[in-house]
């Protein structure tokens, strides 16, 4: 069989074709699914193939593998679609989305005496790394608005070495100007970050908006099924990709061929995944607007949300992503809870991105450390609640929200 010009396929294509490429032809047939290579140890011909395999790559600058904490196949072909969905140089994933985080973060550049300015409603793990790991190693860490029209002019008055930001915040769904924040970043000479997880190469690829390095929680769409963790380092330049090999290599980061080989499998479906959760979205969007109980809906697909406008120029296929938050008319902590107490299909879950419907409280989840005040002034009220829509027929899912609403 002729090897195929994949240089040209769409992301739908090179995604549900992802796993054929790197194995052996052999007398007995070829597996359209990558074998699952359980070997921590790879054997080699002789001494001087084990001295290269070891260094990495043999003199033909093909892969060789010694030791699966250094690179093994299931995650080296991870790294090759995920390089190419995101329009990278080169990837490398890791055993989790804070791993891949923190290996960025060190990546970038992050030293004692050097500052990283971060968009405020960061992921909440995300800030704790930053307050706990890297503030008492003497980075300077200043969290502020950079979903505001000043955010350029912040980037530019406070000089940081580092900018790192998220593409859809959590769970007000605010997005970020990436090609703003690139540029600012570069103007001087930060390194910029973007954790892209919530919108995935589906809807959005930081690199082509001038993005340095992009990371994921691939636990979250990539995989979609709820059944494994996992995460990645997309980056735009051959310079960082050594340093991120080797922090995944040093901390023990890297990701196992199993979990591999799930987050592949999950890739094969992201594009339909993402193409129903998005549409279900827009129609739950809809459906709560319009309900007595509800105060109010964020969701970038909807025409009075503050970012419509960019949301339809920086997303594509006129699709705004599988998350929303929206408003209780009654804003207290009982209302909430009794709302979520009366779902019957959507599950009450710390996750979000998975086949099915899920929902989740910020201030008893993903803000739960912080104070009610500091949750207020991030405009995160106590009737909040965020929804990640899964693949369900979207009238089971309005109709389980209806009910929820209406007996609460
Ligand atoms: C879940 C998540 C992470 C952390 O990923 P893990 O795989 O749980 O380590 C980071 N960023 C965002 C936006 C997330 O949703």
């Amino acid at each position: 069989m002729k090897k195929p010009d994949r240089s040209s396929w769409k992301l739908d294509t090179l995604l549900v074709h992802s796993t054929e490429q790197d194995h052996v032809t052999e007398a007995t047939g070829m597996p359209t699914v990558q074998p699952i290579y359980a070997s921590t140890t790879y054997l080699h011909r002789d001494t001087e193939a084990l001295d290269y395999a070891l260094g990495g790559a043999l003199p033909s600058g093909e892969q060789a593998y010694a030791y699966a904490r250094q690179g093994n196949p299931n995650a080296h072909a991870l790294e090759n679609i995920l390089c190419q969905a995101e329009a990278g140089a080169g990837a490398v994933v890791f055993g989790s989305g804070m791993a891949a985080i923190h290996a960025a973060l060190l990546a970038a550049g992050l030293v004692p005496g050097s500052k990283i300015l971060a968009a405020q409603d960061l992921y909440g793990t995300t800030i704790t790394l930053l307050r706990k790991i890297l503030m008492p190693g003497g980075v300077e860490v200043v969290l502020c608005d950079l979903y505001g029209t000043d955010a350029a002019a912040r980037i530019e008055e406070e000089q940081p070495d580092v900018v790192y930001v998220e593409t859809l915040s959590n769970p007000l769904v605010k997005l970020i100007d990436l090609d703003t924040i690139s540029a600012a970043a570069s103007k001087v000479g930060a390194v910029s970050i973007v954790d892209s997880t919530f919108t995935t190469p589906y809807l959005v690829r930081p690199i082509e908006h001038g993005f340095d390095l992009v990371v994921h929680s691939a636990t979250k769409y990539m995989g979609g099924h709820g059944d494994s963790t996992a995460g990645a380092v997309i980056s735009a330049k051959n310079a960082l990709l050594d340093l991120l090999r080797t922090y995944a290599n040093m901390l023990g980061a890297m990701l196992s061929p199993f979990e591999s080989h799930l987050i592949m499998r999950g890739l094969k479906t992201l594009t339909l995944r993402m193409e129903r959760q998005c549409d279900n979205a827009l129609q739950v969007a809809r459906f709560l607007q319009r309900h007595p109980a509800v105060e109010c809906v964020h969701y970038p697909g909807l025409p009075g949300h503050p970012q419509h406008e960019l949301a339809s120029r920086l997303l594509e296929y006129g699709r705004f992503g599988g998350l929303l938050a929206f408003e209780l008319k009654e804003q207290s902590r009982a209302a909430a809870f009794c709302f979520m107490d009366n779902l019957q299909l959507c599950l009450r879950a710390a996750t979000l991105g998975d086949v099915y419907s899920q929902v989740s409280y910020p201030p008893i989840a993903s803000h739960r450390n912080l104070t009610e005040s500091e949750r207020q002034s991030m405009g995160i009220t106590d009737g909040c609640i965020r929804l990640s829509i899964g693949i369900e027929n979207v009238e089971d899912i309005i109709n389980d929200l209806d009910q929820a609403l209406t007996s609460s």
